[in-house]
């Protein structure tokens, strides 16, 4: 997951890391680059440095693990195996492939940026970052990821990995927010993969925090470049990075009208802004209570719906909220012509489900409507 913003560059970096970097600069690029050639784990990704499929394993991977990625990223490819095929499809076919992986606007992201390459730069990826930076998803992490594997441009990139691995080896005892922290990772890692195999030395950095300088117990004794770390020879490797502020979580609560036609369900498409946008869903109403469900849902479907008490609850668990479905039976004279918040609405059978684009937490919901 890229660890910074953009605008943070400005901050003046820690000069006495910066400084620290520089003399090791040589050491760690020596033993980075030549470790990972030897140890880099095969990934489906790694086959090649085309820039779309660069570019869509770095997407994959902000958010989700590496081995939930492998059969994402070679099921997609497949689907969509070049960015011209990606932006003639329809995004709804899009979102079905992204089904699972959460986090559903790095999807639409993917689809805006891929017309953006085939419309305005005829089918070719702009090859260097700063160009790249004007694709809608590109920050500056997914920038240089691209431009230094793709494109061999020496761009830095910070990602959770890179800040812990630099924080360890430099020692940054620092709160890991603060814009001098940030503007210092970033000049650090401008510094270091100045050089030689930029796309192998930023991936190498990226391999070391997730393989050996892992968040807990990093396994040093195996780590290539022990002997540069000050971590390490501070014995203070525990301590490093501080832990980051937690943002204090939210809770967002819905009712959710559970419609049927014999072994169909109402599912309607939400508006293309905001929490779940563009994705397929019961029709589902914000409430304060579950109390407040059949009042909301009337509100929603019409009066001709007769909504009852919720049968079930569905709950999750997402980065910042925690969600709770309640689950209402609603019965419906006829399909309404439009609902306020959704572009349109269907009935679906069971068969259907597959190709549509839903949250995981909804997936959850239809499961139990089903099994009721
Ligand atoms: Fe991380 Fe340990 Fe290697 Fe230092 S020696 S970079 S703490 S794995």
């Amino acid at each position: 997951m890229p660890a910074t913003k953009r605008k943070t560059k400005t901050q003046p970096p820690n000069d006495t890391v910066l400084a620290l970097a520089k003399n090791n600069k040589h050491a760690l690029r020596e033993a980075l680059l030549a470790w990972f050639a030897q140890f880099q784990r095969p990934l489906p990704w790694r086959v090649s440095t085309d820039p779309y499929r660069v570019w869509i394993s770095e997407i994959m991977l902000q958010q989700t693990q590496v081995e939930r990625v492998k059969d994402y990223f070679t099921a997609f490819v497949l689907r969509f195996p070049t960015v011209k095929d990606l932006a003639a499809a329809p995004l709804a076919d899009v979102l079905s492939m992204w089904r699972g992986l959460g986090y559903y606007s790095r999807a639409k992201n993917l689809h805006a940026a891929a017309s953006a390459i085939v419309n305005v730069h005829g089918g070719e990826f702009p090859r260097n970052s700063q160009a790249l930076l004007q694709l809608k998803g590109f920050g500056r992490y997914t920038a240089g990821a691209v431009a230094s594997i793709a494109f061999q441009e020496p761009a830095p990139i910070v990602d959770g990995n890179v800040a812990r691995v630099f924080a360890r080896l430099f020692a940054m005892d620092a709160d890991p927010q603060s814009p001098t922290h940030v503007a210092t990772l970033w000049a650090v890692a401008s510094l270091l993969v100045d050089g030689e195999q930029p796309g192998d030395f930023n991936q190498s950095l990226m391999e070391l925090g997730a393989t050996v300088c892992t968040p807990k117990n990093p396994s040093c004794l195996l780590c290539p470049v022990r002997t540069s770390c000050a971590a390490q020879h501070q014995s203070i490797t525990h301590l490093l990075p501080r832990p980051k502020k937690q943002a204090p979580r939210k809770s967002l609560h819905l009712a959710v009208a559970v419609c049927r036609q014999g072994d169909r369900l109402l599912l309607a498409r939400r508006a293309e802004t905001g929490l779940f946008s563009g994705l397929w869903e019961m029709p589902s109403a914000t409430v304060t209570s579950e109390q407040s469900g059949p009042a909301r849902l009337h509100q929603l479907l019409g009066a001709n719906a007769h909504v009852a008490g919720a049968f079930a609850t569905v709950e999750r668990t997402l980065t910042h909220r925690d969600l709770m479905l309640f689950l209402h039976p609603v019965t419906l004279s006829k399909k309404p012509a439009s609902l306020h918040g959704y572009l349109e609405c269907a009935w679906v059978a069971p068969h259907e489900l597959a190709a549509l684009g839903i949250s995981s937490a909804m997936q959850a919901a239809i499961e139990r409507a089903s099994a009721f």
